[in-house]
């Protein structure tokens, strides 16, 4: 059920259709190409595309394209791959930019309609005249401008008789609106930079609150959803498309946007990460960019479960990271393989083992789906165990390996430790134990029970793998209060082991995902894994306390 969860923007759409203001649903997702996408784009991504679905209706991908000093192909290029991999396809795709003769078009109508002037301050004066809740602001000289000076101005703005910051153009609403964003906003402003799909042809850029209005009426696009920070400029997104005489009427909506806890959801910062090297590039498996996310291992089914299941909120509020992965681990429950890794290895020689010898185990390939079928381990007289599943001198409870003391190995036979090897520190390199060849997994043996399960792999045969164990990259809890963005960031977000695994693994390639026992789920790293060297970034761990 795709709607389970609240969503008023939907009933809208409902009430919509069931009256007849609108006969199709046509919404879009329009990012600036000045960085790549997050989870909280995903979160829109997934609402505008599953709302025009649901209802038969599309999707225009229309990149916001204004700005051009902070824009580049590479992301243009990376948020349709990021789109394409959350599983949408966009019916078509735009760029503001296509329509930038369109827009120059009908400030020139503005003008002639007393709409629109060319205005001389400074920024800074504009500033100080918008005035503020409490007070009016103060009308620019260039109000009382004829329609003749302006349309001559405007027209040499863009022609290129100015530098950047001599003129801008605005819209001539009210400047003592109780709504400071309806005080004459700015439409145009001069900027001799290089676009990167027009070139030089242009140096003058239309506002955002200018060009969007007007890129949702070109396209009719129906309802035109963003997040709540727009919804003081409702009002000029209206006056733009009915000053304009548009003939389309879309509507804004605004949400709440998403927000994760222990997660920067700003483009700028996570601009910061990478520029400073703090990360690995945009898709660092910690980054919650959409590549990144991807990279460490997330599923495209397990952000739109999630995306669509804390809803669509009117207020703003921070979503638990945990609830994130728990729908991580409900997708990859039944569809990863589950098979044993061993992350920090410590030798074990089964004394009473044949040397030489090696026989091969039969291993479900996941206890709860069947149908993934069986696999067969090879097991012989070395092999490693988990450094953290030996006490030289446990604390009571302790259930796993210790001298003298019995446990399963996993899919295996019991094994005892006998003997405990040490090195000149005091280290312990090795263990020897005995194992008993009657306890074998699926023998249905039950002469005697063990409290301890490990894992374990065949020492000879094991392939040798990085592990990656990934924590937040920023700790945001409320005792960091008042700390700067760079003093948040997680020291321990990266964690590396070297330990090995299976050898059926050897074949795997970029993307495959396993749930190793007891540790987690891991996906083997896109990048960095190659024919020297497995890499697994942990996805998400087993357990949590948490059910959303
Ligand atoms: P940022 O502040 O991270 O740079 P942005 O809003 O400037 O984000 P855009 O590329 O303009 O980034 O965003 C494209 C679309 O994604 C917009 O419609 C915007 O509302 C939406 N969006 C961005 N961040 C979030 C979020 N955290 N939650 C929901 N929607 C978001
Ligand atoms: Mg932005
Ligand atoms: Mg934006």
């Amino acid at each position: 059920n795709k709607s389970s969860s609240s969503n008023f923007i939907r009933h809208i759409v409902v009430d919509d259709l069931q009256s007849g203001r609108v006969q199709e649903v046509v919404t879009r997702f329009p990012p600036e190409p000045n960085g790549y996408l997050h989870i909280g784009h995903a979160k829109s991504i997934c609402l505008n595309f599953e709302l025009a679905d649901e209802f038969k209706g599309r999707t225009n991908l229309r990149f916001d394209d204004t700005n051009p000093l902070k824009e580049d192909t590479e992301y243009v290029e990376a948020i349709q791959e990021d789109v394409k991999w959350l599983g949408f396809q966009w019916d078509e795709l735009r760029f503001a930019s296509d329509y930038f003769e369109e827009m120059y078009n009908r400030a020139v109508l503005l003008i002639k309609k007393g709409k629109a002037y060319v205005c001389d301050l400074t920024a800074e004066q504009m500033r100080e005249m918008r005035g503020t809740l409490t007070e009016p602001g103060k009308e620019s000289p260039g109000r009382n401008r004829s329609v003749e000076d302006n349309l001559d101005l405007f027209a040499r703005m863009r022609a290129g008789e100015f530098k950047d910051g001599e003129f801008v153009l605005r819209a001539k609403m009210d400047m003592a609106s109780p709504n400071i964003s309806l005080r004459d906003p700015v439409l145009y402003r001069i900027a001799h930079t290089h676009h990167h799909r027009t070139g030089d042809d242009w140096c003058i850029y239309p506002m955002y609150d200018y060009a969007h209005p007007l890129g949702d009426a070109i396209e009719g696009i129906t309802h035109s959803i963003c997040t709540l920070e727009f919804e003081d400029h409702r009002p000029l997104y209206d006056w733009v498309i009915s000053e304009c005489e548009m003939e389309a009427t879309p509507r804004q909506y605004e949400f709440a946007r998403l927000n994760v806890t222990n997660t920067i959801m700003s483009k700028r910062y996570l601009k910061q990460l990478v520029d400073e090297g703090v990360v690995d590039g945009w898709d660092d498996p910690r980054m919650p960019t959409i590549s990144g996310m991807r990279r460490r291992g997330y599923t495209p089914e397990a952000l739109r479960t999630f995306c669509r299941e804390i809803g669509v909120a009117k207020s703003n509020s921070v979503v638990d990271e945990r609830n994130l992965e728990f729908f991580i681990r409900e997708d990859l429950k039944l569809k990863a393989p589950r098979t044993m890794a061993v992350l920090k290895p410590l030798k074990v020689v089964i004394t009473n083992y044949p040397e030489g010898q090696t026989e091969w185990l039969d291993a479900e390939n996941n206890s709860e789906n069947e149908e993934m079928g069986m696999r067969q381990i090879p097991f012989s007289r070395e092999i490693y165990i988990e450094q953290d599943d030996f006490m030289e001198s446990p604390p009571k409870k302790y259930f796993r390996l210790f001298p003298g003391n019995e446990v399963r190995l996993k899919h295996a036979y019991f094994i005892t430790c006998q003997d405990v090897v040490k090195d000149e520190d005091g280290n312990v390199v090795e263990l020897h134990c005995t194992y008993d060849p009657e306890t074998k997994s699926g023998s249905g043996f039950t002469g005697r029970k063990v409290k301890g399960t490990i894992h374990w792999v065949d020492a000879s045969a094991a392939v040798p793998a990085q592990f990656r164990l990934l924590e937040p990259l920023i700790i945001d809890e409320a005792q960091e209060e008042g700390k700067s963005f760079l003093e948040k960031i997680n020291p321990a977000s990266l964690v590396v082991e070297h330990g090995y695994v299976e050898p059926n693994m050897a074949e795997t390639k970029g993307g495959d995902k396993y749930q190793f026992f007891r540790h987690g789920y891991f996906n083997v790293d896109p990048k960095d894994s190659d024919g020297e060297m497995l890499v697994f970034n942990r996805i998400v761990s087993l357990k949590s306390s948490f059910n959303p």
